[in-house]
């Protein structure tokens, strides 16, 4: 075929439902090197399912602590929030309107914190626990059974009320967009490099990436927000830094794109080259993004990238 204008190009991509903010982004697809990819809600379909949910100690109902989690999860994003709540719902259990979480934050790469009946209250995963140190204060038993549900794939968190430590232990589990498998495939048919950044744990990111068919060297784990920037800066520096006698043998630069659903991915989006936002969801992402897949199929990704390199030229 030949290459295409950019006029064409952008008319393309529209019809076929992504958003790329201009030419100069086409551009950009067509010269990649490197092509990250958040993990939750980005290879995976974000649609968690809730498969254990503990209550450790024998001081509190069920009842209590499930409505606590249940409350802090009501009002947190995170795509694996809605598992607990709709879990929790599952069980007959509602909401109580008689208590609120004061001052809810959400804890970057870790979970969230808020105020219920005057006591602090945690959720997240272990990383938070251990922060906190907490985390060798959950009974021995109970910390071998949590481990035990690691080989689902799952992500496991907890859940901590102030002066009464920590009160419940939890395994959600997501599972891979069904296109992901093929798409990396694709990508490095099409001698791209392609990298899995994720908050999650390094146990539960490698059995999505076994899934996926993506080799653990190409998986960084347990991830905060800024790291996953850093990592994205850091492959854009060894792709700017080629040695001149090397730049004669490639005609363009080499880019990195960084493709990502979640509100705290804006940074690295912003950092790459081109920042890629999964549907329409996260309005923040969007905004910061240069191209928007307005249905999160990744196949739009591949069929972007052909396109940018149709549209300067670099057919192969
Ligand atoms: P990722 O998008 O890769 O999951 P995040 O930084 O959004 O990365 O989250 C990292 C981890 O923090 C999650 O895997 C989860 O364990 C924990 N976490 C985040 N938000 C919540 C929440 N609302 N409740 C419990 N755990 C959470
Ligand atoms: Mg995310």
């Amino acid at each position: 075929s030949t290459p295409i204008s950019y006029v064409a190009g952008l008319a393309a991509t529209a019809q076929n439902g992504i958003l790329v903010k201009g030419g100069v982004h086409l551009e950009a697809l067509g010269q990649l090197k490197h092509v990250c990819f958040d993990k939750t809600g980005t290879l995976t379909v974000g649609d968690f399912k809730l498969l254990k949910l503990d209550v450790i100690g024998k001081k509190n109902e069920r009842k209590d602590v499930l409505q606590y989690l249940a409350l802090m999860e009501d009002r947190a994003t995170h795509p694996l929030a809605k598992s607990l709540v709709d879990g929790i719902k599952a069980e007959g259990i509602t909401i109580p309107t008689s208590l609120f979480v004061k001052d809810h934050t959400f804890l970057a790469g870790e979970g969230v914190l808020g105020i219920i009946n005057d006591s602090k209250v945690y959720v997240g995963n272990e990383r938070l626990f251990r922060r906190l140190g907490m985390f060798e204060s959950i009974p021995l038993e109970q910390r071998k059974e949590v481990e035990s549900w690691e080989a689902m794939g799952g992500t496991i968190g907890f859940m901590s009320i102030e002066n009464q430590g920590v009160v419940c232990a939890y395994c959600v589990a997501d599972a891979p967009r069904p296109e992901a498998a093929q798409v990396l495939k694709e990508l490095e048919g099409m001698g791209i490099n392609v990298t899995m950044l994720t908050g999650d744990k390094k146990e539960t990111a490698l059995l999505i990436g076994k899934k996926i068919g993506l080799a653990e060297r190409n998986i960084k784990s347990e991830l905060l927000p800024e790291e996953k920037l850093a990592l994205v800066s850091e492959m854009k520096i060894e792709t700017d830094d080629v040695n001149p006698l090397l730049a004669l043998f490639f005609s363009k630069p080499r880019l990195v794109l960084m493709c990502g659903d979640g509100v705290n991915d804006a940074p690295s989006l912003v950092a790459a080259n081109v920042g890629v936002a999964m549907g329409a969801g996260a309005a923040l992402a969007m905004e910061t993004a240069d191209v928007t897949l307005m249905d999160s199929h990744l196949t739009k990704l591949t069929y972007s990238i052909k396109m940018g390199r149709s549209v300067i030229g670099k057919i192969r």
